[in-house]
């Protein structure tokens, strides 16, 4: 680095194409695209970015998906096969993964999002970085952060409090970045509580490299820097894409100025250099791996069978199968924007389906607007008459959802639930399958049909899952990442999404997904966690302290299949508001009939505390803790109570409110004695209670009184008799 002039240190810190780094002095370029369930490779002579013609590559479940499996281990092999892939195509960062929270199920790229809990998110996310990055490629961890929404996504600010910043939006990034040091971050395009996430020093800096230890290069989303010098000075060392000639002009004559200090500069060419180094290893031009068989596993696990009454599922090969819906044909198997790849190969539910049972099909809906509806409808409500059961395919069209914006509603199209009311009517043992990126409305068919299949985006072997799950060569054993709520109106975003004036406030604060749902006790469709198997499972013997929950798990049922134990904590009332339940772990177990496994759930110090704004940092109040095991947020099967010791009563002054006095060892039983009862003397301590003791003591009468406060302060202060008093009080 020392060899190079400034003008080819501000050329680095500006990408050289779409699509890779500038090679400069002995630094090498290095190739970075898409992500995150393909390797999206622009093929030579292809469009411009790459989107509509990349190099085959194999597509795994979007994280809609994946997420439902609850299996980091299922997604840390895929992150291996995904790293495999990138570097056979020569690739040294592959874009992902997507951690962001689904705030609202509006958001267009929910598809590319694990779920509306941050620990589930860091979690998938982590195993996702630890599996691409063992193969030598590196992971971009995105978007940086905020970016719920893709209304106004470049220009929005995000209006976030510090609490739900730090519990909710921050800590999937957080687990990634300690726990796996990610190669590169992505920032995002939006801004946060006014400032662009690309010239946010609090963001980038502070939080990214001081607090979380972060090395790597931070690379902003592609387009989103506006002003190149103060973004690199607030930590964004890679500007995508470049090459942009004002940028690197700016960063020369900033430091030529004295604006930027070139200390700065040499910061981020250094660690874009180490990330060359790490990146542009000579890679094995090797053919196209397949990595169909995993990507069909993968998409197994991703199925959340949300209803089956009477246990329809699974069917009979033997029996005559209705399969209707155009999807069971033609498969809509990703979302649209920068994530999507040319799968290697793609399998339809309908030939899966065919090739084991026999099948008569009919398309009941087209994607062709001059196709007639009513004809469609008649063959399908036919096939339904004549089939013993029958699998239907409905969900949301490609144009639905997307990167770029957001839905404005939660329905299907009229045309699907019209196909399903008919096909229902017509056959009672029908199987609803959902194709879909974002959660959906189920209403108001949802009682009319037995069994109800989740199947979101697939990747290119989710047809050949679909026939494994539906026919049992494989419980299904996905748990939803998200709620599914009854209406959208029920969402606790509903008022504050997504913004006005270019401005949208988190006004529900903490409260997301089940979050909100379980404190306020509005009921939902399905719960967070809940996703039904062809098995049962019983819960026994829990036992909890700070340091974790063990419980025994049994497969009560007559088929194997897989369990995911959810570990929520509740809080007690304490000195801020707090959510009725929240995921603090879980783990996911496969159990043969008859089997038992003893799981056990690490929490840490942090699985009890909130984020204390007075001293920007995480707090544990004291008090009992109920940990609760269960099937879902809403479903608790056993809780135990764990008590937590809360922080040492700090120092009182005359700033501390007549509480703090009533709370301390000290000072709280003499002040309760001189109130006295019996005159109204306690109530009227309530009545002061919030009051600082400096404003108490300006009341006429009251300054007297308490004339010896200086000497009592002191006292309580000192250490040593504040010891005995505790002793005494607990006594
Ligand atoms: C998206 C990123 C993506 C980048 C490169 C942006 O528009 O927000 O997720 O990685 O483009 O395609």
């Amino acid at each position: 680095m020392d060899d190079l002039t400034l003008e080819q240190k501000a050329t680095l810190v500006v990408g050289a194409g779409f699509w890779g780094t500038a090679a400069v002095g002995s630094i090498p370029a290095i190739t970075i695209t898409d992500g995150p369930h393909g390797v999206r490779l622009q093929r030579a002579g292809g469009d411009a970015v790459g989107i509509a013609d990349s190099a085959p590559a194999t597509c795994f479940p979007p994280a809609a998906g994946i997420a439902s499996s609850w299996n980091p281990e299922l997604v840390e092999r895929v992150g291996i096969a995904l790293g495999d892939e990138a570097r056979a195509q020569g690739v040294g960062v592959l874009l992902g993964p997507g951690v962001n929270i689904k705030r609202s199920p509006l958001c267009g790229r929910n598809f590319e999002y694990f779920s509306e809990d941050p620990l589930l998110s860091g979690e998938l996310g982590a195993a996702w970085v630890r599996g691409v990055q063992s193969r030598g490629v590196g992971a971009s961890l995105k978007h940086f952060a905020a970016n719920n929404q893709e209304t106004n996504r470049m220009t929005v600010s995000a209006e976030v409090d510090e609490r739900t910043m730090r519990e909710i939006y921050l800590p999937a990034f957080e687990r990634v970045v300690t726990g796996e040091q990610p190669w590169t971050v992505m920032c995002s395009y939006n801004r946060i509580n006014g400032i662009p996430a690309a010239e946010n020093h609090w963001l980038l800096t502070e939080v990214l490299r001081d607090e979380w230890g972060f090395d790597g290069v931070v690379v902003s989303d592609w387009g989103a820097v506006e002003h190149r010098v103060p973004a690199l000075a607030a930590g964004l060392d890679l500007e995508m894409p470049g090459p942009q000639a004002d940028s690197t002009a700016a960063v020369v004559s900033a430091v030529r100025s004295g604006e930027l200090a070139a200390g700065v500069v040499d910061a981020a060419v250094r660690r874009i250099q180490a990330l060359a180094e790490k990146a542009a290893v000579p890679r094995p031009q090797t053919p196209v791996i397949a990595n169909h068989v995993l990507a069909r596993e993968a998409a197994t696990e991703s199925m959340v069978l949300l209803r089956n009454e009477g246990g329809l599922l699974p069917l009979d090969t033997a029996q005559a199968i209705g399969v209707i819906g155009e999807f069971a044909r033609t498969p809509r198997f990703q979302g649209a924007g920068s994530s999507q790849v040319t799968p290697t190969r793609l399998d339809s539910a309908l030939d899966a389906i065919s090739s084991v049972a026999p099948v008569e099909f009919a398309a009941g809906y087209s994607f062709d607007p001059r196709a007639d509806t009513a004809v469609l409808l008649e063959e399908a409500v036919a096939v339904a008459r004549r089939s013993e059961a029958v699998l239907l395919f409905v969900g949301l069209p490609a144009g639905d959802e997307s990167e770029g914006y957001d839905r404005t509603h939660l329905e299907l199209p009229a045309a699907h639930t019209e196909l399903i009311a008919a096909v229902a009517a017509a056959n009672p043992r029908t199987v609803v399958i959902l194709t879909n990126g974002g959660v959906v409305s189920l209403e108001p068919w949802h009682d009319s049909v037995p069994a109800i299949l989740e199947a979101w985006l697939l990747g290119q072997a989710g047809g050949l899952a679909i026939a494994d799950v539906v026919f049992g060569r494989v419980a299904p054993s996905g748990r939803l990442a998200e709620s599914i709520p009854f209406r959208l109106q029920d969402t606790p975003a509903y008022l504050n999404f997504p913004g006005e004036n270019d401005v949208v406030r988190y006004g529900e604060g903490i409260y997301v997904g089940y979050r909100y749902y379980e404190t306020v006790d509005r009921s939902v469709r399905y719960p967070f966690g809940h996703g039904l198997s062809y098995t049962t499972f019983s819960y026994s013997a829990l036992e909890a302290s700070p340091a974790g929950a063990s419980v025994t798990i049994t497969n009560t049922g007559s088929r194997a299949g897989k369990e995911v134990v959810q570990a929520y904590i509740a809080a007690p009332a304490g000195p801020v508001s707090v959510p009725r339940r929240e995921l603090r772990g879980f783990e996911k177990v496969s159990l043969e009939p008859g089997e038992s496994v003893r799981v056990t759930i690490p929490f840490t110090r942090r699985s009890f505390s909130h984020w204390d704004v007075s001293e920007s940092g995480w707090k544990v109040s004291g008090g009992d803790y109920r940990v609760e095991l269960g099937r879902s947020s809403h479903d608790i099967e056993l809780s135990v109570v764990v008590h937590l010791d809360g922080p040492k009563p700090a120092r009182l002054t005359l700033d501390s409110s007549v509480a703090d006095f009533l709370a301390h060892p000290v000072t709280g039983p003499l002040f309760g004695r001189a109130a006295g009862p019996g005159e109204g003397g306690t109530e009227l301590l309530d009545l002061v209670s919030s009051m600082p003791m400096r404003r108490l003591m300006r009341f006429p009468g009251v300054g007297t009184q308490l004339r010896s406060i200086g000497v009592l302060m002191a006292v309580a202060n000192n250490p040593v008799v504040r010891g005995v008093a505790a002793l005494f009080r607990k006594r």
